[in-house]
């Protein structure tokens, strides 16, 4: 698959897929994953001659749903998504062990439910690449807005039991602040620096910091090492007591997140 990012707004990106290779006589099918706003989507169409196919959604946040009603008055695509009444215009609602099949047999992508960032979030995986909207970010993960976090916790292990070669795909550019962050909770951990070194470069030169391998994530993101003992120590001493699970760890530095 060939995999490019759209942006959006101040940090979205919208990941377009679409075959390698069109063999002849096929149309240039493609499908979009949470389109917030249609316009960039419609250049990026045209520019590439590509029809869109599909359109994937993660949750219901506006970001990531505005601009469907726009792409399927034009492509008439189906839209999948999440079983819930806040995105009106999804015409395939999935669930959790769906198996997808895209692009004429040439895609097939899982549906996992991930609540925590939202109640009604999913993500859609295979063992190469994942779909995660904002949930998973690259060295960090979304805001807990409707869930709790035991539960959101939960979600992210259910993401990262993929190959350690997985290609995580979110929807945001934040990871050199996630980086800040995480070397904040670990300043002894050499990969983070190393990490946040190649994102400065590759920011400098405003290219994505998207997609990230699973490996690079399990080395340097703080939400995926709360069973370790240097993030365990770390929310213990922000917290001021002894916490208990690696989901009591999580908790701890997802609240300190959202204050650094
Ligand atoms: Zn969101």
């Amino acid at each position: 698959m060939r995999i490019e990012a759209v942006s959006a707004f101040r940090d979205n990106y919208i990941w377009t897929i679409r075959p390698s290779k069109q063999t002849d006589g096929q149309t240039n099918g493609c499908i979009v994953v949470d389109p917030g706003d249609a316009e960039p989507v419609l250049a990026w169409l045209q520019k590439n001659e590509c029809q869109l196919n599909a359109i994937l959604i993660t949750h219901h946040h506006w970001d990531h749903t505005n601009g469907i009603d726009e792409l399927v008055a034009k492509y008439a695509c189906p839209v999948y998504g999440p079983v819930s009444d806040k995105i009106p215009a999804i015409t395939h609602p999935v669930k959790g062990g769906d198996e997808l099949t895209l692009l004429g047999g040439a895609l097939q992508l899982n549906v996992i439910e991930c609540p925590g960032h939202t109640l009604d979030h999913i993500a859609y995986i295979n063992a190469q690449y994942m779909f995660v909207g904002d949930t998973l970010f690259a060295a960090g993960c979304g805001r807990m807005f409707e869930g709790e976090a035991e539960q959101f916790y939960q979600s992210l292990q259910k993401l990262t039991a993929q190959p350690a070669d997985c290609q995580v795909y979110c929807a945001h550019e934040y990871t050199a602040a996630n980086l800040a962050f995480a070397a904040a909770v670990e300043p002894d951990n050499l990969a983070i620096q190393e990490r946040q070194a190649q994102v400065a470069a590759l920011r400098q030169q405003n290219l994505p910091t998207i997609p990230s391998e699973l490996a690079v994530e399990f080395a340097t993101n703080p939400f995926l090492r709360c069973h370790l003992p240097s993030v365990t120590a770390a929310a213990e001493k922000r917290a001021g007591q002894r916490l208990n699970s690696a989901a009591e760890v999580f908790a701890v530095i997802r609240a300190w997140k959202d204050n650094y």
